[in-house]
C-alpha cells in the first residue's frame, strides 16, 4: 500500500505537487490520471525516494522508500525506459542489476520469459525497439518479485499489440493481489485498465474514485432517434423537459429524458421512430473537461479553438 499525505513539490516558485493525499491499495490496478505536466511524474518520483518532498509525506506499507531494507523486493518501477545501457545485453543488464541488489539469479530468466525477451536475451538492448525496450524495463522493475509496482506512461509511443499487453499485464499482478500504480495523460488508457481513479491537474487531487463512479458522475447519457417527424418529436420531448438536438435530416441526439421514456412520448404522441439507441458522451471528453482550467500548455489551433498540449 502507498499512502501519500499533504505531499507537496516546489521547484523555485513553481509548485508540482500540492498537497497530495491518496491511498493506492492491493488488489487493483490504480490509474493516476492528469494531463502534462500534472506532476505525476514528481509524485512517481517522491514515492520511490528520487526527489524530497517540499511538504507532506509519502509511505511504503508505513515506511518512507529510503528506509526499505530490500527496496527492489518492495517496490518495482518503471519510469524511463530509454535509461538503459545500450552496450549491454538484455541478459546482462537484468544480472547486473539481480547481483547489485542481492536478487538470485534465476529470476533474471523467469522475468525474461514473463515479460517474452527471453528468445533476445543476448542482443544488446541497444538495438531495441521501443516496445522491447519498454519489456525490458519491465522486467527490471519485476526482478525483484515486488508486492508494488509503479508504471509511469508505460504504454507511450508503443504499438496496439503492445498496448495490449501491458494491459493484460497490469490486470494480472493486480489479480496476485499486487498494488498497481500507473500512470497516464489519457482517459482511454485507464478506462479498460484500471479498476480505481486518481485525477489530478497542476499538482491537485481533482477525483479520487473509482472508474465506474467516474463514469457516472461524468458522462451523460445521450439517446439517438431516428425519425420521419423530427421536429414534432422535438416539440414532445422538450415538452416533456428534456432538449434535442438535431444530427443530420431524420436523426436528434436527446438528454435529459432516459430512453422508455422517449419511447413513450413518441407512442402517446403517435410519433413513428426508425430507430432508438443509446450513445455515451466518451469519457476522454469528460476527462479533457474536468482537467480543463488545470492544463498547463494551451495550443491554439486554426478556428481559434483551444486544445490541450
Ligand atoms: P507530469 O508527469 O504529470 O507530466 P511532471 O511531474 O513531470 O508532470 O511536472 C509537473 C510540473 O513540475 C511541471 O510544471 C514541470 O514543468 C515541473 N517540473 C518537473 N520537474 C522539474 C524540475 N526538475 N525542475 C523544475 N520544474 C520541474
Amino acid at each position: 500500500m502507498i499512502e501519500a499525505v499533504g505531499l507537496s513539490k516546489r521547484y523555485g516558485d513553481r509548485v508540482a505537487v500540492d498537497q497530495l493525499s491518496f491511498t493506492v491499495r492491493p488488489g487493483q490496478v490504480t490509474g493516476f490520471l492528469g494531463p502534462n505536466g500534472a506532476g505525476k511524474s514528481t509524485t512517481m518520483r517522491m514515492i520511490l525516494g528520487l526527489d524530497t518532498p517540499t511538504g507532506g509525506r509519502v509511505t511504503i506499507d508505513g515506511r518512507p522508500y529510503r528506509q526499505l531494507d530490500y527496496p527492489m523486493r518492495e517496490v518495482g518501477a518503471l519510469l524511463d525506459a530509454k535509461a538503459i545501457h545500450g552496450g549491454r545485453s538484455a541478459y546482462h543488464h537484468l544480472l547486473c542489476l539481480a547481483q547489485t541488489n542481492n536478487l538470485p539469479k534465476r529470476r533474471v530468466g523467469e522475468v525474461l520469459d514473463l515479460v517474452g525477451l527471453a528468445e533476445v536475451a543476448g542482443k544488446r538492448a541497444k538495438g531495441f525497439s521501443l516496445g522491447m525496450g519498454q519489456r525490458l524495463g519491465i522486467a527490471a522493475a519485476l526482478l525483484g518479485d515486488p508486492k508494488i509496482l509503479m508504471f509511469d506512461e508505460p504504454v507511450n509511443g508503443l504499438d496496439p499489440e503492445g498496448i495490449l499487453w501491458i494491459r493484460n499485464l497490469m490486470r494480472s499482478l493486480a489479480a496476485e493481489g499486487r498494488t498497481v500504480f500507473v500512470s497516464s495523460h489519457l482517459m482511454s488508457e485507464m478506462e479498460n485498465t484500471a479498476d480505481h481513479l486518481l485525477v489530478i491537474g497542476r499538482g491537485r487531487m481533482i477525483a479520487d474514485c473509482t472508474v465506474q463512479e467516474f463514469i457516472d458522475q461524468n458522462s451523460e447519457l445521450l439517446v439517438r432517434v431516428r425519425t420521419p417527424e423530427p421536429a414534432r418529436l422535438t416539440e414532445v420531448v422538450t415538452g416533456a423537459g428534456g432538449t434535442a438536438t438535431p444530427d443530420g435530416d431524420d436523426t436528434l441526439l436527446i438528454s435529459g429524458l432516459v430512453m422508455d421514456r422517449i419511447g413513450d412520448l413518441a407512442f402517446d404522441n403517435q410519433v413513428r421512430l426508425y430507430e432508438l439507441s443509446p450513445l455515451q458522451a466518451s469519457l476522454e471528453q469528460a476527462f479533457m473537461e474536468l482537467t480543463r482550467d488545470t492544463v498547463e500548455y494551451h495550443a491554439a489551433v486554426p478556428g481559434g479553438r483551444e486544445v490541450s498540449a
